[in-house]
């Protein structure tokens, strides 16, 4: 199964995805992820995205389309995979489609997660994760010790104020029409209030896909 979940930066995607993953027994796809492992690495890919990342911005349709492509011919997502924010643009959405076509495959089910923008920016800059493992904290100082991993907590530099902004600007130009997109392609998209306790998202996020918390197909 292949599930797109779209939303808005800090709406809590990322937390989703994992119990999700954990759940249904498929990788989670965090390009976020991909592109902030080939920054440290100092890959091409790394380099170019670096400025975007940085400012907020989305980085160019062609590097997320390979970093798919590459993924999506991966045997570690034979089985299917969570795209968490690896689709913010139509072009994206489009040839997301395309190479998934080629393979016999499809998007199986789109989830939005939906919560208020001062929520959203409550959470984005009180929000640390670590730098090993990726997992994000609120309300945790930077410097702290991560639960998982033992790795450091650092404060991201797109959850700067500004960047902030500009993340949530971009999200209403670029990433808000590819729901739109996705209906007209005839694609439910299921919206999951996710202002709510984790748990409780999950299990919303869970009956959305038609299953149940308990492990049986609802
Ligand atoms: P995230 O960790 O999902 O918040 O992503 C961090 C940053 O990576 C974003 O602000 C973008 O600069 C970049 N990024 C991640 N995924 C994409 C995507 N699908 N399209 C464009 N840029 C992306």
């Amino acid at each position: 199964m292949i599930i797109v979940l779209l939303g808005p930066p800090g709406a809590g995607k990322g937390t989703q995805a994992d119990r999700l993953a954990a759940r249904l027994g498929i990788p989670k796809i965090a390009t976020g992820d991909v592109l902030r492992a080939a920054l440290r690495d100092g890959t091409p890919r790394g380099k170019e995205a670096k400025a975007f990342m940085d400012r907020g911005d989305l980085v160019p349709d062609s590097v997320i389309l390979g970093i798919l492509q590459d993924v999506m011919n991966s045997p570690a997502t034979a089985k299917g995979a969570i795209l968490d924010g690896a689709v913010r643009t139509v072009p994206q959405a489009e040839g997301l489609g395309i190479m998934l076509a080629e393979i016999g495959k499809k998007v199986d089910k789109v989830l939005l997660f939906d919560v208020d923008d001062e929520e959203l920016v409550k959470r984005l800059s009180t929000r640390t994760v670590c730098e090993g493992c990726q997992t994000p904290y609120m309300g945790r100082l930077p410097g702290s010790e991560c639960e998982k991993c033992g790795g450091r907590l650092v404060r991201r530099k797109d959850d700067e104020p500004e960047a902030i902004r500009n993340r949530l600007e971009v999200y209403r130009s670029q990433t808000e029409p590819v729901i739109d997109w996705y209906k007209d392609q005839k694609m439910k998209v299921t919206k999951v209030d996710a202002d709510a306790p984790v748990d409780e998202v999950t299990a919303r996020a869970l009956e959305a896909l038609g299953e149940s918390e308990s492990g049986v197909k609802t």
